[in-house]
């Protein structure tokens, strides 16, 4: 069995061809196109259409038996010939592999069609999403109209515009804790700073109410700005430098923005879809060597819960979990924490076992006994 450095390997070797192929192929096709265009003009300019006759023989020989264009459809075949071999070579590597790490999975169309949705629509991907819809003959996501508002702001600040995006914080979070104005309106300030002036900016602190209003407490961080003033535009090696890092600053914000959009609307900050995707990715390999080496053993069906680790990393990690001190597992919602009297937790297994026939049960942690009935549940989140 060859490895997975040498499975990348070779697909890198038949990506590397098809860059090489494309390349050689846009060069030939290009130069065809040139070929055509300058004979069209060369009959434009001498107004002799002998040769071509007139327009509509032209397309004609544009559709048949013409020497450029059967060139580039040759070229274009060459070339897709290089990417169907990638595919039937990722087909000989994954596909069966693919088949043992799928087996007893079941997908849910109407899910996988809504997450589907929601990813064209955070991509910014409307009409692949309004296609889709129509085509599913599925319901419009709640999102729709979030993730177009969203996407136009996101736009906008691609392009370092903020009127967007105040209006918006402006609205949603005014009385909330959140930086999000705040920073909106301080890189307002920066901005000024740079395309205005300093009088523009000052102006602007001292008669804009949103930000008198959101500077309150933020004392220090005024005094840094208006020192910054001082020295603009000489700020390049000083302590005020970070405050005019346009490199950092509107990434920093963008992605402000999108956290405080996704909580606003309680969904993830990435794409669903994609996040699964991925970690379906770091999964799989181990997946498929367990599907392997249980896959003759009836008794080891893989269902819901798979009775290995599968490490992918923190990243990946979106729910707190609690493992009983006493059966060192970790607790489900068929088996959840319970609360002793003294504070300590265990799973409810665990504490079921330890009672047994006895009224009273002594904590695995500390001296404290608690009485048996109805621990109370715990609920991570
Ligand atoms: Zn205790």
């Amino acid at each position: 069995m060859i490895s997975t450095q040498q499975e990348g390997n070779s697909l890198l070797k038949d990506l590397e061809r098809i860059k090489k192929k494309t390349r050689i192929s846009n060069k030939i096709i290009n130069n065809q196109l040139d070929q055509i265009i300058a004979q069209i003009e060369e009959a434009k300019i001498s107004n002799d259409y002998s040769q071509l006759k007139d327009k509509l023989q032209v397309l004609y020989l544009l559709r048949k038996n013409y020497k450029p264009l059967t060139k580039i459809k040759q070229t274009n075949n060459e070339c897709y010939a290089y990417i169907s071999k990638m595919g039937k070579n990722m087909d000989k590597l994954y596909k069966k592999n693919l088949q043992y790490g799928q087996e007893h999975v079941e997908l849910n169309q109407t899910i996988l069609t809504k997450l589907i949705k929601n990813h064209l629509l955070r991509d910014g991907e409307f009409e692949a999403y309004e296609i889709l819809v129509k085509e599913s003959g599925s319901e419009e996501s709640q999102y729709h109209q979030f993730f177009a508002e969203v996407q136009n702001i996101v736009d906008d600040l691609k392009q370092r515009k903020l009127d967007s995006a105040i209006k918006w914080a402006e609205q949603r979070e005014k009385k909330s804790t959140n930086n999000l104005f705040y920073e909106l309106l301080k890189q307002r300030v920066i901005q000024l700073v740079q395309t205005e002036g300093i009088n523009a900016a000052i102006y602007f602190m001292r008669n804009n109410s949103s930000f008198q209003e959101q500077s309150q407490g933020r004392l220090y961080e005024i005094c840094l700005i208006t020192y910054s003033l001082l020295l603009w535009p000489n700020i390049e090696n000083t302590k005020y430098y970070y405050l005019y890092d346009d490199e950092k600053n509107w990434p920093r914000i963008l992605k402000l923005f999108l956290e405080v959009a996704s909580k606003s609307q309680n969904i993830m900050i990435k794409s669903e879809i994609r996040t699964v995707f991925s970690a379906g990715c770091l999964a799989m390999p181990k997946l498929i060597k367990y599907n392997q080496i249980t896959r003759n053993r009836s008794s080891e069906v893989l269902v819901n819960d798979i009775p290995i680790d599968i490490e992918i990393g923190k990243e990946y990690k979106y729910h707190s979990f609690f493992v009983c001190p006493v059966s060192k597992e970790v607790t489900t919602s068929d088996n959840p924490p319970v609360l002793l009297k003294c504070g300590h937790v265990i799973s409810k297994l665990s504490a079921h076992k330890m009672i047994a026939n006895k009224s009273k049960l002594k904590c695995p942690t500390c001296p404290i006994e608690t009485k048996g009935a109805d621990l109370p549940e715990l609920i991570f989140i």
